[in-house]
């Protein structure tokens, strides 16, 4: 199936290494994520990264992102163990794999969350038997074959799903590349999390949101994915997500920039792969303003506030809105708009720059347009071919 070689890094055992070594070792990583486990209930953001293995800039900035989730929301609990000490393994090269358990409560009445997956620890170099945490183990699929590397990585069991991912995302690549106009020759890392727990618990521990994705600049793209998700399905997830990688090409002030529009551009480009929901997602919004329920813009903003409570409409009504900016300005003039919001730029002064219109009237005009209710035409038909709708809308929420 693979035409090409692909490097594939780290499968298998891991090596025996002495005795002596291991015991060492044991003590060493204990010590260690005592250390975290310390570090994160006192809230001390400084001291818990000084512990993640530095040589893994995307891992870094992942975990940077992760630990200072606390500042908003310290945790009541927090406990990271060995849940196998006898089953840590020192590697020839020096590194170890171990099981671990992340067992952590956000409120004192709130339910204690427990997730368990195998991680992988390195030997600081600057002193004997002091470790890094260099979080999970993976298996890693590496393609160069097309000047746009790609890095799969998932846990024991999945590695069918990464060789799926290195296989699928150049073409994915090469759709959403040309919908932004963009070239885009970095290497992306893409990581695959067995359980929404887990996932939900790599972003950050407050995190509490179902999702089926997840991208932010300078991390890997994330995604929940078991053995049995179908090609098709993989591929709209990863053009959403890619799509969000796109943006941040465009633009490196994405955080400012209203999530709906950020959500909205992503589903396009998922479009751009498999577009058989359009129709039924074109139907809802029709609907919510047939019964008035579509959402003020500014109610769809910010990813931490109140449009955490609407995500099918930053989602759904954010896709519609950049559908027919689409439609009626083009693919230039959309991304040019794009560009600005993700550079900071205000939207009213973006969407007079790009679109020539204030956005008030541009937001008219749209709601005009859902009055025709014109159900034909335009829309793509639903393409048959099991409509399943689980990488739909509102599965991966979560791009500040
Ligand atoms: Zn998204």
């Amino acid at each position: 199936m693979m035409r090409v070689s692909l490097a594939i890094l780290a499968i298998g055992s891991v090596g025996a290494a002495h005795a002596g070594d291991d015991a060492a070792a044991l003590a060493g990583i204990r010590a260690l994520l005592a250390e975290m486990s310390e570090a994160v209930e006192a809230e001390d953001i400084g001291d818990y990264l000084s512990h993640i293995a530095p040589d893994d800039v995307a891992y870094l900035t992942e975990q940077r992102n992760w630990a200072a989730d606390l500042r908003d929301h310290p945790v009541h609990e927090f406990e990271l163990t060995l849940s196998d000490p006898g089953g840590l393994v020192v590697s020839e090269h020096g590194w170890a794999v171990g099981e671990v358990r992340m067992r952590w409560r956000l409120g004192e009445f709130e339910p204690r969350k427990d997730v368990r997956f195998r991680a992988r620890f390195t030997p600081a170099g600057h002193a004997d038997g002091v470790w890094f945490y260099a979080g999970e183990y993976w298996t890693v699929v590496r393609d160069d074959r097309h000047g746009a590397p790609c890095r799969a990585m998932a846990p024991e069991g999945l590695e069918s799903v990464a060789l799926q991912i290195v296989e699928v995302l150049p073409s994915v690549r090469e759709r959403v590349d040309a919908m932004f106009g963009i070239t885009n020759d970095r290497e992306v890392q893409v990581k695959v999390y067995p359980t929404m727990e887990h996932l939900q618990a790599s972003i950050y521990l407050s995190y509490e949101d179902p999702l089926g994705g997840w991208n932010e600049p300078g991390e890997a793209i994330k995604l929940l994915a078991g053995p049995s998700l179908k090609a098709r399905n993989l591929r709209r997830l990863l053009a959403h997500e890619y799509g969000h990688v796109a943006t941040f090409v465009l633009g490196e002030r994405v955080d400012d920039a209203p999530w709906w529009a950020l959500e909205g551009v992503a589903e396009l480009a998922a479009d751009t792969v498999a577009g058989h929901t359009s129709g039924a997602r074109a139907r809802m919004v029709r609907g919510w303003a047939d019964k008035g329920a579509l959402k003020a813009w500014d109610q769809l903003d910010d990813f931490r506030g109140e449009a955490g409570m609407y995500a099918q409409w930053v989602y759904v009504q954010g896709w519609h809105m950049l559908r027919y900016i689409t439609e009626r300005f083009g693919d230039g003039a959309r991304n040019d708009w794009i560009a600005m919001l993700a550079a900071g730029e205000d939207l009213d002064i973006a969407t007079r720059r790009a679109l020539g219109v204030g956005f008030d009237e541009l937001d008219t005009s749209w709601r005009g347009s859902l009055e025709t209710n014109d159900d034909s035409g335009a829309e793509e038909p639903d393409q048959g071919e099991n409509a399943d709708t689980d990488t739909g809308p509102a599965q991966s929420p979560g791009d500040g």
